[in-house]
């Protein structure tokens, strides 16, 4: 069987490098908001190319700081609208929730799979106060357009970049202006993932900042004092320890898999499968690749008898979730569709040649 994604293989050559890191962290006795993390921090702020990096507990606590974080600086306030894609990972709607903010659904694009920024403008009323762009599967959403909209309404931009580590990594000097954060998560199947739990949060807003550090220990920044209502929600030392081992090989690991994309692209010949838009720059790590075809459980099946895993992402879109009985009878046509029709290949810079040579021409027989 070819794996999905194998995770062991991708940890395998880090072994003796993440023992070292334990035996390191043992040895200090220091386990929560330590050097290790401290490090972490500048290391991947300075490879986002952003002045500030804020290590976190998880993608979705990133994201709900943020809001939080504009809440306790009054830029944003209870029941603001926050535009997001329709079509999009629960997590970048629940974290909306989370902050009691209130999200509005925006379709995206078919050949992109992320937000359709011509629809945004319609939905923008006097209660929109932020943008929460998803860069979906690894591709990047259009974020000149974005800016601009943000620009123009004076809008907060909030990025989900838990599927999308290291694309094109200038983001925030381009919006330097805006307000404007970035959600990272390093949950262990992500491009960057850890050996747990584990989140960061980027910006160049220095008193969005201030805010975040004392938010993620309990709204406090001297111990036993607290300045806001605050979680707990801290990258911890050793999570830290083994993202500082995984970071250099970030660039690598995403180059690792465009190469797999290109040759997906180029050899994948059958009718009945749509491959996905990419316009062969770094807008683009591959945290998926997703087709899409009419009739895709049977697709499915057809690969799994044939020794391919493959998963769907995702297979019932946020407003038809039961979670959201009130949304449950809005229509969104496009998201649908793409719930519908969407089949994740295998995709990780562990695949080989032969494996990605076997799945292309067991598509191409299908
Ligand atoms: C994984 C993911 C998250 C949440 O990250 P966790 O670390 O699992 O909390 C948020 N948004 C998107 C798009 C994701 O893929």
């Amino acid at each position: 069987m070819i794996p999905f994604l194998d995770l062991k293989k991708i940890n395998e050559p880090y072994e003796a490098a993440f023992q070292e890191k334990l035996k390191l962290v043992l040895d200090n006795g220091w386990y929560i908001l330590g050097k290790e993390t401290e490090t972490f921090e500048k290391a991947y702020g300075e490879y986002c190319q952003t002045q500030y990096c804020i290590g976190v507990g998880n993608g979705f606590d990133a994201l709900v700081l943020i809001f939080k974080g504009y809440i306790e600086l009054g830029k944003l306030k209870k029941g603001d609208e926050v535009i997001v894609p329709a079509n999009t990972y629960i997590a970048s709607v629940l974290a909306i929730l989370q902050a009691d903010l209130v999200p509005v659904l925006v379709e995206p694009k078919l050949e992109t799979y992320n937000i359709n920024p011509d629809l945004i403008p319609e939905k923008i009323t006097s209660k929109t106060k932020a943008i929460l762009a998803v860069h979906l599967y690894g591709q990047l959403a259009e974020m000149d357009k974005i800016n601009e909209i943000a620009l123009q309404n004076d809008l907060i931009i909030v990025e989900d970049a838990a599927q999308s580590h290291g694309a094109e990594r200038n983001l925030q000097s381009k919006i330097y202006n805006l307000k404007s954060a970035i959600a990272y998560s390093f949950y262990p199947g992500k491009n960057l993932g850890c050996l747990g739990d584990g989140g960061a949060i980027t910006t160049n807003d220095p008193e969005l900042v201030k805010v975040l550090f004392s938010l993620r220990n309990y709204g406090s920044e001297q111990k036993y004092y607290n300045e806001y209502i605050g979680v707990n929600s801290r990258l911890d030392e050793l999570q830290a320890a083994f993202l500082n081992v995984k970071l250099s090989n970030l660039d690598a690991d995403n180059e690792k898999r465009r190469a797999i994309a290109k040759r997906y692209l180029a050899a994948i010949k059958n009718d009945k499968i749509e491959l996905p838009f990419w316009d062969f720059s770094n807008n683009h790590v591959f945290h998926l690749f997703v087709i899409r075809t009419k009739n895709r459980d049977y697709l499915q099946q057809y690969l799994t008898k044939n020794n391919i895993q493959t998963v769907i992402h995702y297979p019932v879109p946020p407003h038809k979730q039961n979670a959201f009985p009130d949304w449950n009878n809005l229509s969104f046509p496009i998201t649908e569709k793409i719930h519908n029709e969407v089949l994740s290949l295998p995709m990780s810079p562990v695949l080989t040649e032969t494996e990605v040579n076997y799945i292309i021409e067991i598509l191409n027989q299908y």
